[in-house]
């Protein structure tokens, strides 16, 4: 027996002993449990499994034979709870879903390949938004430790273009928007288009998805819109801007090959406040390696102290990940193991929590809406302050070093806008 409802523009079935299923209202498979695991389904078709194995988590994309093994035990789910549907709506729903299958969604994901650019990365809360490409790539490119966009140039769409675009997702998507209640644009900082592109892009995208509020990247150093452009934009729904802060150390944003003018984050955070916007700013544990981790907590806090952010307003922690040969890992050769980047990131919970602010873990490893392959099956420990697994080089934390004396570096900023 499985039992089934359409709530929240999902499917939900659950069969006892067994799993519980979640389909959008077209019958795409979005996520479920099985066998002690949880698995979620991005749009283009990759499945990611996520697990525990003592205390680590697990997360890990399913292959091929085994994913499609999977997705058809989903559908004889679907089958079963249709045998038995009590309401009208709910049989409708599971009639359309049991219609589905390998063969549908293969022709589906086709289809989202050729309406998006690979999304490369989101806020791990958007990763069940309607995301609309505004702008190609990011206008900079340059950071030391970021290739999300090195495959692709920047450009800005056309409004009549990005109109198309957001047609072709909602026809694409059909009732599967319902289970999708926010709009995000993308790519890297669609704010720093023309602002009378800004603008059309936020009409476009409420009309052709109405109800739903605006998300979006924003950097900090190449956007110019004015704090009345803020005001329009929040009347046109625009709800909350993610800045990609890493650090308020221009040491440490030198290292990151990042434009190193922390109150230009600080100017852009209040005049978003001051619109009524929420901010959604992004830390970058251990940027700047074990030599400059006293400056990089002290001044990146002293930074955050000065936006004046609220209730409404997140702190995303995200862990870099120094991938080998990267800009980064050439430039700063003193990486943080994973128990200082444990504690590292303690310390920026203790110092952000003792303001009163919210603070949430980014593992941009997650992200699911994603079209492309993640960079690699990947581990993290159960809860902040559990010891590594033994897959991590184990060290023994002492305090962190005194900084260093750093050889001034002519590398970075002069390339940086
Ligand atoms: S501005 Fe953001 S998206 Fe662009 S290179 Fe830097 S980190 Fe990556």
């Amino acid at each position: 027996m499985v039992e089934a409802r359409v709530i929240g523009g999902a499917i939900r079935l659950v069969a006892p002993n067994e799993g519980v299923y979640v389909l959008d209202l077209e019958g795409r498979p979005t996520f479920f449990e099985h066998g002690m695991r949880s698995y979620e389904r991005g749009l283009s078709g990759l499945l990611v499994r996520k697990s525990w194995d003592g205390g680590r988590r697990i997360v890990e994309e399913v292959p091929g034979g085994e994913r499609e093994s999977l997705l058809e035990h989903v559908y004889g789910a679907v089958r079963r709870a249709l045998e038995g549907a009590a309401d009208e709506a709910t049989r409708d729903a599971l009639a359309l879903a049991a219609s589905r299958g390998i063969g549908w969604l293969r022709e589906d994901e086709r289809r989202f390949a050729s309406l998006y650019m690979p999304i490369s990365i989101l806020p791990p809360d958007q990763y069940l938004s309607i995301v609309l490409q505004a702008t190609v790539g990011c206008s900079y490119n340059k950071c030391s430790f970021c290739d999300f966009y090195r495959d692709r140039g920047y450009r800005a769409k056309d409004p009549r273009e990005f109109e198309a675009h957001a047609r072709e997702v909602r026809e694409w998507l059909g009732a599967g928007a319902m289970l999708r209640g926010r709009i995000f644009l993308a790519d890297a900082n669609p704010l720093g288009a023309p602002r009378d592109y800004v603008l059309e892009y936020a009409r476009i995208a409420r009309e052709t998805f109405p109800g739903r509020e605006l998300f979006a990247f924003a950097d900090y150093f190449s956007t110019r819109l004015t704090p009345s452009d803020y005001a329009r934009l929040r009347s046109m729904g625009l709800r909350r801007v993610y800045i990609g802060l890493e650090s308020g150390s221009r040491e440490v944003l030198r290292v990151l090959n990042k434009p190193p003018e922390p109150r230009l984050a600080v100017r852009m955070a209040r005049s978003l406040g001051e619109a009524g916007i929420s901010r959604g700013l992004i830390v970058l544990v251990g940027a700047g390696g074990r030599g400059l981790w006293r400056r990089h907590v002290r001044e990146t806090v002293d930074v955050i102290d000065s936006m004046d952010l609220g209730g409404d307003d997140l702190i995303f922690l995200s862990r870099l990940l120094v991938k080998p040969g990267s800009p980064y890992a050439l430039a700063e050769r003193d990486h943080m193991e994973a128990r200082e980047l444990d504690a590292q990131e303690r310390e920026f919970e203790d110092e952000l929590r003792s303001r009163g602010l919210r603070v949430a873990p980014y593992d941009i490893r997650e992200a699911i809406y994603r079209s492309r392959r993640p960079a690699a099956s990947c581990t993290r420990p159960r809860g902040p302050r559990r010891r590594r697994p033994a897959a991590y080089p184990s060290a023994r934390l002492g305090p962190p070093p005194a900084p260093r004396p750093r050889a001034p570096s002519r590398r970075w900023w002069p390339c940086a806008r």
